[in-house]
């Protein structure tokens, strides 16, 4: 058993040379050279980082398997926010509290102490995170800070392009506020939505968007239309499924345009481009390009030039650093496998993560890794179509492979399936939070 706190014992100290090691120089004088540590261990730690899918599911799942085992959750968030059924909230189908959660139980029931704050950076030499009220420090970490969006390479992406673009693609306040611009839409208005090149988070989610936008416009907005600038060359998920519902459900509303970047936007314009059309919108929601959350980047848990954190799926461990987890979105695919960015994802990962770190701090051998998704979406207010696969350790190419036989997707959309992605949302809310 591996039971002795190392974080307790271990002083803490954030060097230049540790923090430069990780790869972050542009933090060095941003840092104090000693901070001050909070929250001192009695026993041993898991910090996870991140009140999110994956983050929330770990630190759960840890408690549930060793209550020994202290876990520190930090999240910025009073509350937590569901991006899934986020896009219900805009198509005015569901309200936002409906899809915001309170934490309590989490600390309440499972004994999981919570800081609410901000984590500015990760020690990965001394397993640590730095955060606005001091440092904590852990046995092990897990990270799950999710994505970055990406907005280089649009030109005109300024401050005010921010306000009037926004992306409601990450838990928070812009969600309501994409739905009330909808509301305030007159009657033959103009709504834009620009999709990232793949991967970004939910591939599915852009076009769930445009079905729901598209039928709050036929029902409450005469005479409105959504223009799409795809950068992808195609549908990136349930293609048939959607463009028939688009062209049965929507005609003359959604007007699809694949292979088209963004490049540009013009925000008192209120204009989006791509290479070969402008599109002057009155709403308009720029999904952005995406990548690995800053704190990985600058923790060096993100090589140099690339986008997203590669890690070892057994157990979903850094390959750069020592007794470092890192789950959910900011994962690299070619080093987990074909798993899309996904919530259910994220929360098998987490369940995985956990596993693997309890195993680890007791001196036991991690059993091999499986994952589950489904991703459910609607079309219409009434219907919905899903997709969905289970994933298995291959111990030859060290990846996690789509089990034979497990993986499926709708063959048409239908009322069912709507019916199950409230229940799906349900239960897995009460998975991570119950
Ligand atoms: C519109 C939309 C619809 C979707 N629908 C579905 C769906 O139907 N099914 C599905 O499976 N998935 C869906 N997804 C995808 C799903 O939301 C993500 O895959 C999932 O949230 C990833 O979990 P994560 O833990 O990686 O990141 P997140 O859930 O984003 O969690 C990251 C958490 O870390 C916190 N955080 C980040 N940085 C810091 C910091 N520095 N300090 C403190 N806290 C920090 C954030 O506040 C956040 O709470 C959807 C996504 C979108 C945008």
């Amino acid at each position: 058993m591996v039971r002795g706190s190392a974080a307790g014992e271990r002083a803490m100290s954030f060097t230049r040379r540790s923090i430069l090691a990780g790869g972050a120089a542009a933090l060095v004088s941003a840092l104090p050279v000693r901070a001050e540590r909070i929250l001192p261990a009695s026993g041993p730690r898991v910090v996870v980082v991140g009140g999110g899918w994956g983050g929330l599911t770990a630190a759960k799942y840890i408690r549930l398997l060793d209550p020994g085992i202290e876990v520190v959750l930090i999240e910025r968030r009073a509350a937590f926010h569901s991006c899934p059924i986020s896009n219900w909230v805009i198509g005015h189908l569901r309200t936002v509290d409906e899809i915001t959660h309170s934490y309590v139980a989490l600390s309440e029931r499972h004994g999981i102490r919570i800081l609410h704050t901000e984590v500015e950076a990760v020690d990965v030499d001394a397993k640590a995170v730095v955060t606005a009220d001091g440092v904590v420090a852990g046995d092990r970490l897990i990270l799950s800070p999710g994505v970055a969006f990406d907005y280089t390479g649009i030109d005109g992406w300024n401050e005010a392009a921010a306000r009037r673009f926004p992306a409601a693609w990450s838990p928070g306040p812009e969600t309501a506020l994409l739905r009330a611009r909808l509301a305030e839409l007159p009657s033959g208005g103009r709504v834009a939505l620009t999709i990232p090149p793949s991967p970004y988070r939910c591939p599915p989610g852009p076009y769930e968007r445009i079905s729901l936008i598209a039928a709050y416009l036929k029902q409450h907005k005469p005479g409105s239309t959504i223009t799409v600038l795809d950068a992808n060359q195609k549908i990136v998920s349930k293609g048939k499924i959607f463009q028939a519902a688009w062209d049965e459900l929507y005609p003359g509303i959604v007007d699809y345009r694949p292979d088209s970047p963004l490049v540009q936007v013009d925000a008192s314009a209120g204009t989006v481009s791509s290479d070969f059309d402008d599109v002057a919108a009155d709403v308009a929601n720029v999904i952005p390009s995406q990548r690995a959350s800053r704190l990985l980047h600058d923790a060096g848990l993100v090589p140099d030039g690339a986008t997203w954190a590669p890690v070892d799926p057994y157990g979903f461990t850094s390959t750069l650093a020592a007794d470092i987890h890192i789950v959910g979105d900011a994962t690299d695919q070619t080093t987990v496998g074909k798993v899309p960015k996904s919530g259910f994802i994220a929360n098998s990962m987490g369940k995985v993560a956990a596993r693997a770190a309890v195993a680890a701090l007791t001196g036991n051998e991690a059993s091999p890794p499986s994952l589950i998704n489904t991703c459910y979406s609607l079309v219409s207010p009434e219907e919905g179509a899903s997709v969905g696969a289970v994933y298995g350790y291959d111990s030859e190419t060290g990846l996690l492979q789509v089990r034979p036989g497990s993986s499926g997707v709708s063959s048409q959309r239908s009322a069912t399936v709507a019916l199950q992605a409230w229940d799906w949302a349900r239960a897995i809310w009460q998975d991570m939070l119950g």
